[in-house]
């Protein structure tokens, strides 16, 4: 790191932990609150290496690893124009990375920086399970996923042909998380947790940094992504804060979190009409943000109110419609990653003429097979 060691805190009790921390959640029983940096990362343009390839290029902006990074090319995914509106609009493709979605840049770092002796498991349904299972499968590392009986057959098909086992739990996610604790309790493995190791969040921050670049060293005005456990926004948050920090950008640009109305805890949270571990989600087709009750909802709503951001909530019939019409652009992405797109129609009247918005297309439509 530029200036500082790099530490972690718990956000709940102020616990300081070292990097890498033990287990992804802080350590003290009673508490068990989530890991934040104990301080915030300042931009130095100067410590780019540019001939590291993907979001490598930010190694020395990143937390340190135990060694070389373990790769597949994850990051410097596109950023390209779309047709002109009153505003410029730009996709952000981070379907394109090596298993076909933005969590690699998660498990790249993670599995970076855990003893290859160690078991890794995870809860997921999906997406995080399967770059969990890539990268531990480049490691030469064992990996276990925890998965509800319900996920989609073409992520079960895809962590498994990595060669990770997989564990069928049947309930709700709940459930899985409940057999992950089991399982810790029985055995050394690591808990590669997507939703709580403060590493996936951090590494989440080569977005917003990659987007900076490639628009030539400035900032949008709106950043709109799909939101289910928050680490895409709440990374992408840390990453331009990081950039403002550095005086690289004069203000955040505001964070728009997308979710399918059947599953909108979030724009609950913010009407005040959520109460923790109560939220019930209907069916919706976009199973990458069907979170019902996520566990850091207040840092999410945090990265909203921080950036002056808005929640969206998009119906099925909407989310469809989006991701039909990027796939006549081109664009084949699943459901979910088709939200930020959806939501440009609730949005229009937030953005003004000329600013500059981004929609971050965040996985691959075979997964959605
Ligand atoms: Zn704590």
């Amino acid at each position: 790191m530029p200036d500082k060691v790099f530490q972690l805190r718990c956000r709940k009790c102020s616990q300081p932990v070292a990097w890498p921390p033990d287990s992804p959640r802080c350590p003290r029983p009673s508490c068990r609150g989530p890991l934040q940096p104990k301080h915030n990362i300042r931009f130095d343009p100067s410590l780019i290496e540019p001939i590291e390839p993907g979001m490598w290029r930010y190694r020395h902006l990143l937390p340190p690893l135990l060694d070389q990074p373990v790769t597949l090319g994850e990051g410097g995914t596109p950023l390209l124009r779309l047709d002109q509106r009153p505003y410029t609009l730009y996709l952000k493709n981070e379907s394109l990375n090596p298993t076909g979605s933005f969590k690699d840049r998660g498990a790249a770092l993670l599995i970076s920086t855990i003893d290859r002796a160690h078991t890794v498991i995870d809860d997921s349904s999906g997406n995080a399970g399967a770059a969990l299972a890539a990268y531990a499968a480049r490691a030469g590392m064992h990996a276990r996923i925890y998965a509800p009986a319900t996920a989609a057959p073409a992520k079960l098909q895809q962590i498994a042909r990595y060669g990770a086992e997989i564990v069928r739990v049947e309930g709700t996610r709940d459930d899985a998380t409940i057999a992950i604790e089991q399982a810790l309790a029985q055995e050394q493995a690591y808990y590669a947790s997507h939703i709580w190791h403060p590493g996936y969040v951090q590494a989440m921050q080569t977005v917003a940094w990659e987007i900076w670049e490639q628009l030539g060293r400035r900032a949008p005005d709106w950043v709109v992504l799909p939101a289910g456990n928050g680490t895409l926004l709440r990374g992408i948050r840390w990453g331009f804060r990081a950039l403002q920090k550095g005086k690289l950008i004069p203000k955040l640009p505001h964070l728009a979190a997308v979710q399918a109305a059947a599953c909108a805890p979030l724009l609950a949270y913010q009407q005040e009409n959520y109460h923790p571990g109560h939220y019930q989600c209907q069916p919706t087709i976009a199973d990458g943000v069907a979170i019902a009750n996520p566990p850091l909802i207040e840092a999410m709503a945090a990265a909203i109110r921080k950036t002056k951001g808005h929640v969206v909530a998009v119906s099925e019939d909407e989310i469809i419609t989006a991701r039909d019409q990027l796939a006549g652009l081109g664009f084949y992405v699943e459901p979910t990653a088709a939200l930020g797109y959806a939501a440009l129609n609730h949005l229009h009247t937030l953005i003004d003429d000329g600013q500059t918005v981004i929609v971050i297309l965040t996985g691959h439509g075979l997964k959605s097979h």
